[in-house]
């Protein structure tokens, strides 16, 4: 037997194998056995994810000899027919290469003539909102009142180019993206039906690489089997696509978190070495930071994050808060937008690289912004100037920082993150202090840890353009000295 793509070989054939479309399924079932049947439907959704299988499930279930049932018999001459794609009275039209008046008037004249066998005619047009404005208008008029034996099903992957006038006089579907864990699920029966093994990991991966698409998942699946030898692994196909595997992703978000600068380039040069693009590098990055965003944040579904929760490094996640994780993805995403215009790749790539680096030392802009409105309130109040440890000013910081946090989106989506920012709502104080100190001592050490030192990398290893950078808190730190050493307020330099 000559060999069939597995997309095609395991196309349903009811409305029971019609994988994630539950409710479109028991709809069409439902109006089947009442008897309830349209002179037209419209199918809409995402593409792969059996529009077209439902059409013709359809077409199958109302031509059936034992029909219209909700089951189709499948042994009939009509419904083999159907599935053997020839039949005379099942019409399948491409609306992409079919889009002109011309197509639609045949059409138009066609259904004048009753069906050759079985009860109804049916027209299966596919991305039908392709046809032209005149080719709808002429379309119009045969769907409004057809002859009836004539039954239109519509198929779109973009509802809001079908007209108004269309979608008013057709039974409206829209159909979803299949969930990961469901077409894994489809993805196991396929190896099951074929004798081959796979890695659990493996198959979530095909799956969720396909994003909700069953048509895609069986394609990269005849592909992953093509070179697998009977045994789906993930490192095989990570080997074989040119793919970051999870474990050089964990090397490389190591490397970073221990700010090994040396060790992130080692690990860049052996992905690239393996032959791994810079540009699909970029991209796995960008999922893995975005993966463990989401396990901080508290998502622990495997389907989400591609991997379970215990594949990713503890370390890392303790280290990391979400506002950084999120910082490392809008960076990795600029990043791949940007790349391939980029004459250089890889030199992009590693500077990117030592920015993750120094993530766990980036301040963001609300945080800044917290930081310099406690210094405002120590400024605000003169006896709280000379003791900076004090307990009023600590007071004083933590109740205008409160403020400042209930004004702020980023402070209440995440709890967790309370205790980090009390920290650096204090911060500042602890900064001025130690500001001080170094000044008293006189260090001119440039390895000494100073804030104007300390200050300066930290915004400049992220690369910031926020009009608040971290020199600001310095210029901040110097008119608090100077007020203090005037011993009065100085109006021009207030807030
Ligand atoms: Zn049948």
């Amino acid at each position: 037997m000559a060999y069939e793509v597995t997309a095609t070989r395991r196309r349903p054939k009811n409305f029971d194998e019609l994988a994630g479309q539950e409710f479109v399924a028991a709809t069409l079932k439902n109006s089947l056995k009442t008897g309830h049947i349209a002179h037209a439907y419209l199918f809409s959704g995402p593409r792969g994810c059996g529009k077209t299988s439902a059409a013709r499930i359809l077409a199958k279930a109302l031509r059936c000899e034992k029909g219209p049932a909700e089951n189709p018999c499948g042994v009939c001459p009509q419904c083999l027919e159907i599935a053997r794609g020839a039949g005379m009275d099942v019409i399948e039209i491409d609306g992409a290469s079919n889009t002109g008046v011309n197509h639609i008037r045949q059409i138009k004249e066609e259904v004048m003539f009753p069906p050759g066998s079985g009860k109804y005619k049916i027209y299966i047009i596919d991305e039908v909102h392709m046809l032209s404005d005149s080719a709808f208008n002429a379309l119009l008029k045969t769907i409004e009142e057809p002859p009836p034996y004539i039954i239109f099903i519509f198929a779109t992957t973009e509802l809001q180019k079908v007209p108004a006038t269309i979608k008013s006089r057709c039974q409206q579907f829209n159909f979803r993206l299949i969930p990961t864990e469901t077409i894994k699920a489809l993805l196991a029966q396929a190896c099951s039906e074929t004798g081959i093994t796979a890695e659990d990991e493996a198959l979530f991966w095909i799956a969720r690489e396909s994003t909700g698409s069953a048509r895609d998942a069986y394609t990269l699946f005849d592909q992953v089997v093509s070179f697998s030898k009977g045994h789906i692994t993930s490192a095989l196909i990570a080997e074989k696509l040119g793919l970051a595997g999870l474990d050089i992703l964990n090397e490389f978000s190591e490397a970073c978190a221990a700010n090994d600068l040396a060790g992130v380039f080692s690990c860049i040069d052996k992905a690239l070495e393996s032959g791994i693009a810079a540009e699909q590098f970029v991209e796995d990055l960008a999922d893995y930071y975005h993966s463990m965003l989401l396990i901080k944040a508290g998502v622990t579904k495997e389907s989400i994050l591609g991997y379970p929760v215990s594949r990713f490094p503890a370390k890392i996640l303790e280290k990391l808060d979400t506002i950084r994780l999120a910082h490392a993805g809008e960076l990795l995403y600029n990043l791949h937008r940007d790349i391939r215009y980029s004459v250089s790749p890889r030199y992009e790539l590693e500077t990117a690289a030592s920015k993750l680096c120094w993530l766990d030392r980036w301040v963001s802009p609300p945080e800044l912004t917290e930081a310099i409105r406690g210094v405002q309130t120590l400024l605000e109040n003169p006896e709280n100037r000379q003791t900076g440890e004090n307990e009023n000013a600590r007071r004083s910081l933590a109740a205008a920082n409160h403020e400042a946090a209930a004004n702020s989106a980023e402070s209440s989506t995440d709890v967790h993150e309370d205790a980090n920012q009390d920290e650096s709502r204090l911060s500042i104080n602890r900064l001025y202090n130690q500001w001080q100190a170094d000044k008293k001592k006189g260090s001119n050490d440039e390895s000494e840890i100073t804030v104007p030192n300390t200050a300066v990398p930290q915004s400049a290893a992220v690369g910031s353009v926020d009009p608040v950078k971290n020199p600001a808190v310095e210029a901040v730190l110097r008119i608090f000295d100077g007020t203090i050493v005037n011993g009065e307020k100085n109006e021009h330099q207030s807030f």
